[in-house]
C-alpha cells in the first residue's frame, strides 16, 4: 500500500473531529509524542495537536491543517499535508538536531486560520526560526512557493527552499499574492514575522493557466470558477471532488524529501 495516498484515504470524508482522532490514533500507534493545545477563538474551541524534535529555545515550524470545507472530502486539502507531515516525522526521528522543529496540524484554517491563530497568541515568535506551511501537496511535479512579495522575498526560509529545489532538480516557481487564497502562514506574517511561506505542488504543464488564473479579481474568479475555466487544482479545491483517486503517491514523496531537507539545513544555519 502506498504510504501517502494510505494516509489521505484514511482521513478522506471525515470530520474535523474524526480527522483530529485519526492524527492523534496515527501518533498513538507509532509511539510518537505529541502535545495537545486547546485554545477557544471567538466562542470557536479547537485544538492544534504538536510534536516536537530537538531542544533549545530556537524552533522551526512545518504546518498543515486537519480542519476541511464542509462538504469536501479534502483529500488534496489538506490531508495531503498531513501525510507529509507523518513521513517528515518518521525522517526526523532519526535525525540529531541542534534546535527544535515543531510539527504542527493546526485546526479551524477553513473557516479563519483559528488554530495558527492561537498558536500565535500563546507564542512568542522571538525564538521562531521559520515556518513551512503545506497546502495542496497531492497531486502534480513541481513546486510553488507563495505567496513571495516584497515583505518576504529576500527571507532566508525561500533561500534555504530553493537551494534543495535545485540540488534535487525539481522545476519550482516562486508565486506573488493569490487573490482569495491563503494558509495558516499567513497568520505569522500578518505578525510581521516574514520567514513563513507556502509550499504547494502542481503540474509544470498547468503552469501558464494558473498564472493566469491567480492573477485574476475575485468577481472573476468566481465567474470562472462557475464556468469550469480553472486549472484542475482550484477545480477540485474546496469541492466535492477533492478526492484521493486524483493525487499521486509522487506529489507527496518528492514534497516530504525537499521538506525534510529544507527543515534540516535550515536548523544548521542557527
Ligand atoms: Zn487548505
Amino acid at each position: 500500500m502506498p504510504y501517502f495516498l494510505d494516509l489521505v484515504k484514511k482521513l478522506e470524508n471525515k470530520s474535523n473531529e474524526e480527522r483530529k482522532n485519526i492524527i492523534i490514533k496515527i501518533l498513538k500507534n507509532k509511539k510518537i509524542k505529541y502535545k495537545l493545545e486547546d485554545y477557544s477563538y471567538f466562542g470557536t474551541k479547537g485544538v492544534n495537536i504538536i510534536v516536537e524534535f530537538g531542544k533549545g529555545n530556537k524552533y522551526s515550524i512545518a504546518s498543515a491543517h486537519y480542519d476541511v470545507v464542509l462538504g469536501s472530502p479534502g483529500a488534496n486539502d489538506d490531508a495531503s499535508a498531513i501525510s507529509v507531515l507523518f513521513k517528515l516525522i518518521e525522517n526526523l526521528r532519526k535525525i540529531k538536531l541542534k534546535n527544535k522543529i515543531k510539527i504542527i496540524f493546526f485546526g479551524d484554517e477553513e473557516i479563519g486560520r483559528f488554530g495558527s491563530l492561537s498558536y500565535i497568541k500563546k507564542h512568542s515568535l522571538r525564538d521562531l526560526i521559520g515556518v513551512y506551511h503545506m497546502e495542496l501537496v497531492g497531486m502534480g511535479d513541481s513546486i510553488g512557493l507563495w505567496p513571495v512579495t516584497k515583505f518576504n522575498e529576500n527571507s532566508y526560509i525561500i533561500e534555504n527552499i530553493e537551494k534543495v529545489l535545485e540540488k534535487e532538480n525539481i522545476y519550482w516557481e516562486i508565486i506573488g499574492n493569490l487573490p482569495a487564497f491563503y494558509g495558516d502562514d499567513l497568520s505569522f506574517r500578518e505578525h510581521r514575522f516574514k520567514h513563513a511561506i507556502c509550499i504547494s505542488v502542481t503540474y509544470k504543464k498547468d503552469k501558464e493557466k494558473i498564472k493566469r488564473f491567480v492573477k485574476s479579481s475575485i468577481p472573476s474568479l468566481i465567474f470562472k470558477y462557475h464556468l469550469g475555466l480553472v486549472p484542475k487544482m482550484f477545480k477540485l479545491y474546496h469541492s466535492k471532488n477533492d478526492k484521493s483517486i486524483y493525487l499521486n503517491e509522487n506529489a507527496m514523496g518528492m514534497t516530504a524529501d525537499v521538506l525534510t531537507e529544507s527543515l534540516i539545513n535550515l536548523d544548521k544555519k542557527f
